[in-house]
């Protein structure tokens, strides 16, 4: 059971739905936000004051309310006033994107590396590198960086930020947050680590695809296929934090063995490698250049090409048609690079739910295609930056009233 909230803490939730209203409706008056929230204007003008003390918000210009009495000054967002740095791990690249509190991107990075039979501490030395360009890029623009959160390919452990599995990779119980914590030193902001595909998932949540629904499966095509499960509005978890690896629900049980040491791994038929493979696509160029490449040459009418992708589809329809069944989602999302390719592997993938999925005939879940992509997993890192600041602003600003 929860302790009762004090009044401190109770405070300090009330300074968070002031953010994260101002965040989210936008510019506007202490009276007209106090009408919104509930609280009266005298709480509203001490929260407000307190969070433009922080650097979170700031008065500018004027609202005219009527043509009587006073205007009153309106409070906006001060980007500057935190920054979160999302970090993302995958097979065949590293990336950076840091988005401050006003949703403003402030600095993005991507290199394009195989990462496979690679060494972890070169990988671990290499993101350091890049998030210490993203801080100073930070420091330079007056701008407080509030954490680090780094999206990983495989089961994590979000409580100590530890990769405990990454199949494609084969590194096993990898402390990424305190191994970068042990490169960055004593300064650097909190550092969390999270699946990636559930990271993505909530970035199509809260600004993709996913926008305005409740229950949906996102999944991400990279070298390894991930999901992110939302219901009720929700992530799912699962009891140990590892739900939602989609890439090996079987599809054939006696089929290709895959790298997580099973076999007939949706993986083994529908990811990345597979549908290169098939389509005799060479894997050569950083990271995004095969798929574009396979893309083109669908596009373009090659039969190789098209039957590789409708052959993945299929595949990929029949996990999709597992998950329709058990889940009853509104939507599947198709990201990472699965998006670019969603015109020539839906077609397939939708005959299969048509085929499998219980009461087919009253409607199936939509095929949607991400409007993020690949980028969604690095996205959704820096915005679990950005809820954790709305959520409780002064445990990142700290300040008198809040320091223990
Ligand atoms: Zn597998």
């Amino acid at each position: 059971m929860r302790p009762p909230a004090t009044q401190r803490t109770l405070r300090r939730q009330n300074l968070g739905t002031v953010l994260q209203h101002v965040v989210r409706r936008g510019p506007r008056s202490r009276a007209t936000i106090a009408q919104e929230t509930g609280f009266n204007k005298s709480t509203v003008s001490s929260l407000v004051t307190e969070l433009i003390e922080m650097g979170m918000l700031a008065e500018r210009g004027a609202e005219r309310t009527g043509t009587v009495g006073r205007p009153g000054l309106v409070v906006e967002v001060e980007g500057s006033g935190a920054a979160g740095v999302g970090l993302e791990v995958n097979v065949d690249y590293l990336a950076v994107r840091v988005v401050d509190l006003a949703g403003e991107v402030r600095h993005r990075a991507h290199e394009p590396v195989d990462l496979r039979g690679r060494d972890a501490g070169e990988m671990l030395d290499r993101l350091a590198a890049m998030a210490q360009a993203a801080l100073g890029a930070l420091r330079e623009a007056g701008v407080r960086p509030a954490g680090i959160t780094v999206a990983l390919p495989g089961l994590v452990d979000a409580v100590t930020g530890t990769l405990l599995v990454a199949p494609n990779l084969h590194w096993e119980d990898l402390p990424v947050a305190a191994e970068l914590g042990r490169r960055l030193g004593p300064d650097a902001p909190p550092i969390a680590a999270d699946n990636d595909a559930n990271l993505a998932a909530l970035a199509e949540l809260r600004t993709g695809a996913g926008e305005g629904l409740r229950d949906f499966v996102h999944v991400t095509g990279e070298v390894g296929i991930g999901a992110g499960v939302v219901l009720g509005g929700e992530l799912l978890r699962g009891a140990h934090g590892y739900g939602g690896e989609f890439g090996h629900l079987t599809v054939e049980p006696t089929g290709r063995r895959c790298a997580c040491g099973s076999v007939g791994c949706l993986e083994t038929r529908a990811g990345l490698d597979a549908l290169l493979s098939a389509a005799e696509e060479s894997t050569e160029g950083a990271d995004q250049q095969p798929v574009e490449r396979l893309a083109a040459r669908a596009d373009a009418g090659d039969e190789k090409a098209r039957a590789a992708l409708a052959e993945g589809g299929r595949w990929l329809g029949i996990a999709l048609a597992s998950a329709a069944n058990l889940l009853d989602p509104e939507a599947f999302v198709l990201g990472g690079y699965f998006a670019p390719l969603a015109e020539h592997l839906a077609p397939a993938a939708e005959a299969e739910l048509r085929l499998r999925v219980l009461g087919a005939g009253r409607g199936l879940p939509a095929l949607l295609t991400s409007p993020m992509g690949a980028e969604a997993a690095v996205c959704g890192a820096a915005g679990e930056v950005i809820e954790r600041v709305m959520a409780d602003p002064a445990s990142v600003a700290g300040g008198p009233h809040y320091t223990s």
